[in-house]
């Protein structure tokens, strides 16, 4: 199969971790005859150096026209000054919107050899393998502009969501259980909040369409306390914007390290923006200590889900849990000492992989 990947390396390490996930998709290409072509754009504080904006056209127009993206990251403190427009974090932003990629979907696993970096006690997080899908482009963050009455005393803001919005993420939610475990958790307030009971009744109607798939609706508050005391009991969540910012990031400390969690941004159709959950990091940048994994493990997420290689995808995920299962890893995870390596190793340590893989298959 012969299909165009847009790479976005952005700011701080995303170059590195970029280019990292680049190389072990090369590698896939080879291991199963496929063409991956590449085209490097700027984003962020990059673009704004080089262009003069944090979205040039020509990037957004190069990610239109390709089968999928691979973002490293944006941002950093020399463009903190910056007036809004002028922020790295606007041209993500400009992205996903001209883009309408309004799934986020953040998979939280974790490693049985890293079970001592969680916060929380190994009997509790072992086994742990969830996917939380956030809806991205509605709900409080995008009402009518926040506003303040009464001299000040009176704030507003504003929770709307059209139909189609909730069926659209709610039909996301459905389709990732079924590529699971088929047990969906639908989480809301609808005790208090008018848009959740739409929201339930939106889910009760499309579990028709997929009667394999187990449906439980549960309050956001009781979630929270669920993620933390029994995170086994989740397999795919289900969620309107706030809640689902709120959620993934208490999910994405179970696994102990930033630096390993992927997630993509996706549409109804198969173009996806794939993407490390970390930031630019700039205070290790340019210093080959940046975890690669959380951008190769986007990697396997863009093969799964904007290609449909399923088999492909898996062979990454593979790769990493055996270089895992080795004890290697990068200075953020707990490892000992010895086994730590840094960005191109643990690049190559993923590579080998694949090409063993490709030998003994
Ligand atoms: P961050 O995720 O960049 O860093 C937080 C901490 O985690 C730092 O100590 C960093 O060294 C460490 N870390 C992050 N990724 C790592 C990796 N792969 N390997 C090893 N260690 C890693 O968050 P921050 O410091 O709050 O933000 C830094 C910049 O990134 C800011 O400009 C922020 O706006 C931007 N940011 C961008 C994105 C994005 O591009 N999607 C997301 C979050 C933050």
């Amino acid at each position: 199969m012969q299909k165009k990947i847009v790479l976005l390396p952005g700011d701080g390490i995303g170059p590195a971790v970029a280019e990292a996930a680049a190389s072990v998709l090369q590698q896939v290409a080879d291991n199963f005859s496929h063409t991956f072509k590449f085209d490097k754009k700027a984003i962020g504080g990059a673009a704004i150096d080089s262009a003069g904006e944090p979205l040039p056209a020509d990037t957004l127009q190069a990610c239109q026209d390709a089968d999928a993206i691979l973002l490293g990251a944006v941002g950093g403190p020399q463009w903190e000054r910056n007036p809004p427009h002028l922020r790295p974090e606007k041209g993500l932003l400009q992205l996903r919107k001209g883009l309408g990629l309004f799934a986020n979907l953040r998979p939280v696993k974790t490693f049985p050899s890293l079970l001592s970096s969680s916060p929380l006690k190994q009997e509790i997080v072992e086994g742990s393998d969830l996917l939380i899908v956030r809806e991205l482009t509605g709900g409080l963050y995008f009402g009518t502009p926040s506003e303040r009455r009464n001299a000040g005393q009176t704030v507003v803001d504003t929770l709307l969501y059209e139909r189609k919005e909730i069926e659209r993420i709610v039909e996301t939610g459905f389709q990732s259980a079924m590529l699971r475990n088929k047990r969906l958790a639908s989480v809301d307030k609808a005790n208090v909040l008018e848009s959740s009971k739409l929201w339930r009744e939106i889910v009760d109607e499309k579990s028709k369409d997929y009667p394999e798939v187990a449906v439980e609706h549960m309050l956001v508050d009781s979630t929270a306390m669920k993620l933390i005391t029994n995170p086994t009991y989740f397999d795919v969540i289900v969620t309107e914007n706030l809640f689902g910012d709120i959620l993934s990031d208490e999910a994405s400390v179970l696994t102990g390290s930033l630096g390993l969690l992927p997630s993509a941004s996706l549409r109804d159709d198969e173009l996806g923006l794939y993407e490390p959950v970390h930031g630019s990091a700039p205070d290790i940048a340019g210093q080959d200590i940046a975890n690669p994994l959380g951008a190769i493990l986007s990697a396997a997420m863009l093969l799964r889900y904007s290609f449909g290689m399923e088999e492909e995808a898996d062979s990454i995920e593979a790769a990493v849990d055996n270089v895992l299962q080795s004890g290697y890893g990068t200075q953020d995870m707990h490892v000992d000492t010895a086994n730590i390596v840094g960005t191109a190793r643990m690049t190559s340590l993923v590579i080998e992989q694949l090409m063993e893989a490709k030998v003994s298959s």
